[in-house]
């Protein structure tokens, strides 16, 4: 067994149920994904449009394609063509070119919306107190659904640190179920990575963004 198979499915045998792993899968050769895919990956998380096509032309509908990097409008048009997710929903304009392009898709997109949990200013995602008001002004995007929240916090060596930042993505994924906002349907909180997803399961995870501790180290 290849050590990303073993890997897959000892991850896959802790996760509780109810948590859907997700691979993350930036810098990995599409061999690597599909050996994750053959180890029973459903979700695949891709940061760089480019490098999913090129995974995509291999691997298809074999697993599903959620992206996970800054979205560039330029890109959108591409974006749509393979994700079946956007995970990084972060701006007005961006929501306004998907609504845009899935039209004359005539496809529905399902988004999370991705929280700057820790306020950092070189960071994407909307701020937490800005959320609600954002998800408000696109709910009548009838091209797009928002499906749930999207963090990834601050970096921390001890992921202890990142618990507070998981915390409020929770609260604010509550209150926004509380709301009940029309074509809104809070289903998926998508944090952690692999130093910090026993902790974000902890807060209320079901959607965890695992790179190194199933590929392995890697390059970017
Ligand atoms: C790379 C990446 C991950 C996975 O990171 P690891 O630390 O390798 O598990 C998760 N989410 C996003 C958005 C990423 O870019």
């Amino acid at each position: 067994m290849s050590q990303i198979t073993k890997n897959v499915k000892k991850i896959l045998a802790e996760l509780p149920p109810g948590v859907e792993l997700e691979a993350a899968a930036k810098g990995r050769s599409p061999q690597e994904i599909l050996e994750a895919i053959e180890a029973g990956v459903k979700i695949i998380g891709e940061n760089y449009v480019q490098e999913a096509l090129v995974a995509y032309q291999v691997i298809g509908a074999r697993a599903k394609w959620h992206f996970i990097g800054h979205l560039q409008r330029n890109k959108v048009k591409k974006a749509i063509e393979i994700f079946d997710m956007i995970e990084t929903l972060d701006s007005l304009p961006l929501a306004e070119e998907i609504e845009k392009r899935c039209r004359l898709k005539g496809k529905v997109m399902p988004v999370l919306i991705e929280v700057n949990s820790g306020r950092e200013p070189q960071k994407y995602g909307v701020l937490p107190e800005e959320v609600e008001d954002f998800v408000r002004q696109i709910t009548d995007f009838s091209h797009l659904q928002v499906l749930g929240l999207m963090t990834m916090g601050p970096a921390f060596g001890d992921p202890e640190e990142a618990r507070p930042y998981f915390q409020e993505t929770r609260r604010l994924f509550e209150r926004l179920k509380s709301l009940a906002l029309p074509r809104v349907e809070m289903k998926y909180l998508s944090m952690g990575m692999s130093n910090s997803y026993r902790v974000a399961i902890e807060e209320g995870a079901n959607l965890v963004r695992l790179g190194t501790i199933l590929f392995g180290p890697r390059e970017y």
